[in-house]
């Protein structure tokens, strides 16, 4: 019998914290999950700034929200002036690294074999890879949505993905960070063609989570997270604010 895919929502939180209010955001967090208790519909994830992610983590520990990094490199250590290892990043408290993110895709010129590799990094250190896909407006517009993501799917995920290792995050570009979000119908679409596509070609694929993430927000978290093929979110500016993020996470229920 497959497990049920219990949700996930995790924060983002990009280049946003100091110690100071990153520390205050991530205790916010801990303490309304510890209030929660066994009452909590969905796992709960944060990604601060890896200067802070080992006090995150510190703050985090015994309670049930992981930490983890935004970014890491494909080698585990070496002459790579101002890159993160995955290897640093568990060793500072991480058990998840997001990698691919439209930023980073676009800031840095990754492409999907640069972030299979990372992934593969990430797995091979024992940290679940949270996989980044998305299509640009302009791809939507030409009707390839589906046909890009399945394209960064195929080149972005690396062969061991299997539901314990692997998360996939599908972020329409358009939609991170600018308040508008696909239709309903749109998102259905996407994830359905992702979760068949996982199915046939992992192991176990049909577990793996698919996150939906693309400024939602309080207003909007209950419908697109009532979605069948979406299992949880990605959250990037929501996430800084503990009340927001807070209702989010209630929106699983
Ligand atoms: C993100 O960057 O992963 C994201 C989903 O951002 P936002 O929620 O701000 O659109």
């Amino acid at each position: 019998m497959p497990q049920p895919r219990r949700p996930l929502i995790a924060g983002n939180w990009k280049m946003n914290g100091l110690a100071a209010d990153g520390l205050a955001l991530a205790s916010d967090i801990a303490v309304r999950a510890a209030e929660a208790g066994g009452g909590l519909a969905c796992d709960i994830a944060l990604a601060p700034p890896a200067t802070i992610l080992r006090d995150v983590a510190a703050r985090l520990a015994g309670g049930p929200v992981t930490a983890g990094g935004q970014d890491c490199h494909t080698e585990r250590s070496g002459a790579h002036t101002g890159d993160l290892s995955a290897a640093m990043l568990k060793d500072a408290g991480a058990s998840f690294v997001i990698v691919g993110h439209s930023e980073r895709r676009a800031d840095h010129d990754e492409d999907d074999d640069l972030v299979r590799a990372k992934a593969e990094t990430a797995l091979k250190e024992g940290l679940v890879a949270v996989i980044c896909v998305g299509e640009t407006d302009e791809e939507r517009d030409a009707g390839d949505a589906v046909s890009v993501v399945i394209s960064q799917i195929d080149g972005s995920l690396p062969a061991g993905a299997n539901p314990k290792t692997a998360v996939v995050a599908y972020e329409p570009v358009w939609a991170i960070g600018t308040g508008r979000t696909p239709t309903l119908d749109e998102i259905l679409e996407i994830h359905a063609a992702i979760r068949s596509h996982l199915a046939d070609r992992f192991d176990g694929g049909e577990g793996i989570r698919i996150l939906y993430g693309g400024s939602m927000k309080p207003s909007n978290a209950a419908e697109i997270l009532s979605l069948g093929d979406v299992d949880g979110g990605l959250v990037g500016g929501a996430s800084l604010k503990a009340e927001d993020f807070w209702a989010i996470i209630e929106a699983c229920a």
